[in-house]
């Protein structure tokens, strides 16, 4: 398809730059983007990709929009808030561009789908927050030979790269082989980060996909632009190949994509997702430590650590019980659900989360321990070592 006399003018602004022709253009309006995670870098990217004038882009995401989202996925407003991010994402972008066919995938990514979606589109771009499905796109972005526009954050940095173009381009698997033990780095944007930050990301990504779709350029391929934007500064670190990737070395390893050898993303499985209320609950989500030393002194609450045992080697509460969160999925049956459990971690984000998923598979009094055992350290016991 040529581009009509409309678009000229539309998209004149690309037209008018050096190198850049009608036929680029064309390129981006016959060609597809598929947007995975619809966050703080698939917001931006999904934005300008539409703007630019590509063709059709796939938008995947299973979630709803929450209010803390506004912070930094700017492709929603506040009316959008508890609606589907994928139909509120369609809404805003079919209002940008009109012309731009859009197609959502409100059930999100997994194992079984991956392979049939990534078939559908020219460039996959990972807007994702966990690790699982981090290597999840990788490998399916490797085995159905698209290419992969990758993109993180952490704080005040953000990576990019692409991965998987050509046979002599890295993947993600050659920068880390296995996906790293749940709760040992932060996941699923627990960690802070400003909006700006996934607003550079996301709008390189898309950059980095417009340049895949017309060709022009050369990507950053081999390579990882790093930016400490706290600093304001930017460096390109390689990436070497590496030849006993259990995806793209010499013998892989990996073939297909198998259910089940992506753990559930964000740790903990969709129930902790679930908004719906648990009966009988009766206790605050969230407790200050003064109330939590009060309650565990006079034995109404029990306290769960959910760290590593590192960690607890560190310092503990005495009288707490230790498993780790990426046990609990598997022992939390051991627990007594009718006690008042108040779960400590380090800073209170795992804690959180384990908190959310234990009310969600049935416990009735379940409290996050606020600022974790670092706030405990704090204000109840200042003699506690600290790291
Ligand atoms: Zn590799």
């Amino acid at each position: 398809m040529d581009i009509t006399q409309d678009e000229k003018a539309r998209y004149s602004r690309h037209l008018r730059l050096p190198g850049f022709g009608e036929a680029h253009q064309a390129r981006l309006k016959n060609g597809s983007v598929l947007v995975i995670g619809l966050g703080g870098l698939g917001s931006p990217a999904a934005l300008y990709l539409a703007a630019a004038g590509v063709g059709r882009i796939g938008l995947v995401d299973h979630d709803t929009v929450e209010s803390h989202n506004l912070q930094r996925q700017v492709l929603y407003g506040e009316r959008d808030v508890g609606q589907s991010k994928c139909i509120a994402a369609r809404r805003r972008l079919s209002a940008l561009n009109a012309s731009v066919k859009l197609e959502v995938h409100e059930s999100g990514l997994d194992a079984v789908n991956a392979m049939s979606l990534f078939a559908k589109y020219d460039v996959i771009l990972d807007g994702s927050d966990n690790f699982a499905t981090r290597f999840l796109v990788n490998d399916a972005s490797k085995l159905s030979g698209k290419p992969l526009v990758y993109g993180s954050l952490f704080q005040w940095e953000g990576q990019l790269t692409v991965f998987n173009r050509s046979r002599s381009a890295p993947c993600y698997r050659c920068l880390f082989p296995e996906p790293p033990r749940p709760g040992i780095v932060p996941d699923c944007n627990e960690a802070g980060v400003v909006g700006a930050l996934p607003g550079v990301i996301g709008s390189l990504q898309a950059m980095e996909a417009i340049k895949l779709l017309t060709g022009l350029g050369e990507p950053v391929e081999g390579r990882m632009l790093v930016m400490d934007l706290l600093m304001g500064k930017v460096r390109s670190v390689k990436i070497p190949k590496d030849p006993d990737c259990p995806l793209c070395g010499i013998r892989p390893r990996i073939d297909h994509i198998e259910a089940g050898s992506y753990p559930v993303p964000c740790l903990l499985p969709d129930v902790a997702e679930s908004r719906e209320p648990v009966e009988g609950l009766n206790v605050p989500l969230s407790i200050s430590v003064e109330m939590a030393w009060e309650s565990f002194r006079s034995g109404k609450v029990r306290l769960l650590d959910v760290r590593e045992p590192d960690e607890h080697a560190i310092c503990q509460i005495p009288g707490s019980v230790l498993m780790p969160m990426g046990n609990v999925p598997d022992l939390f049956r051991e627990l007594d659900r009718k006690a008042w459990w108040v779960v400590v971690c380090h800073h209170g984000f795992r804690s959180d989360r384990v908190s959310r998923y234990l009310r969600s598979v049935g416990f009735g009094s379940v409290s996050n321990l606020e600022g974790g055992i670092e706030a405990w350290a704090e204000r109840i016991n200042p003699d506690m070592d600290r790291y």
